[in-house]
């Protein structure tokens, strides 16, 4: 089911910019003020589980670490498990690691190499927001590499002008709930 431009205000309206944070020059889309809006928060949650309750999943996967709260709460509405994919050094047991490129230097993100316990798992990944994809394509090659099958990448922002949704699509399908 498609939002309506109502339901997409309501989420949107709800996300605060804070300017020059954490540098000068960045707007960064606060989700703080969605989560803490019960109704512009169950109504992206309803729509998530409305979109993603025919696709034969088997885990939500989230990136550290905002899509952990969207990820975790999606994963329990849709009565599955869920898995995250964390920054470099978090993770206590065995994982597997993927190398990124930052505006200067690198990230790394990792999963533990036994993260999905069913075989060839269909698997959703989920973050905030996506600005230039090098985040959510790691962690895209890094659910490939241990045989899980991608279905999507979801995000609930997609900052367009950075085209970092062009960078994912070579791994996996995109959905984005609002596109600014
Ligand atoms: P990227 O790898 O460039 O797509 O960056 C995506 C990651 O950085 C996500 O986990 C976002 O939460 C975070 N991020 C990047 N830019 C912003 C922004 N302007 N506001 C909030 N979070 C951001």
């Amino acid at each position: 089911m498609r939002l309506s431009e109502e339901d997409k205000n309501l989420i949107n309206n709800s996300i605060r910019d804070i300017q020059d944070f954490p540098k000068e020059g960045i707007v960064f889309k606060d989700i703080t003020t969605l989560l803490n809006n019960k109704e512009a928060y169950s109504t992206l949650m309803d729509h998530l589980e409305d979109r993603y309750k025919s696709y034969n999943l088997d885990y939500v996967a989230g990136i550290d670490s905002r899509g952990f709260i969207f990820g975790a709460a999606l994963a329990d509405r849709l009565n599955i498990g869920f898995v995250p994919v964390r920054k470099k050094g978090k993770l206590p047991s065995t994982t597997v690691c993927e190398k990124y490129e930052l505006e200067y230097g690198y990230d790394e993100v990792e999963i533990h190499l036994d993260a999905f316990p069913k075989k060839n798992p269909n698997v959703l990944l989920i973050d905030d927001l996506v600005a230039t994809g090098g985040t959510a394509t790691a962690a895209s090659k890094l659910i490939k590499k241990i045989d899980a099958n991608l279905i999507e990448a979801c995000f609930i922002l997609n900052l367009t002008f950075l085209d970092g949704v062009k960078k994912i699509e070579k791994h996996t399908k995109v959905y984005s709930v609002l596109d600014i």
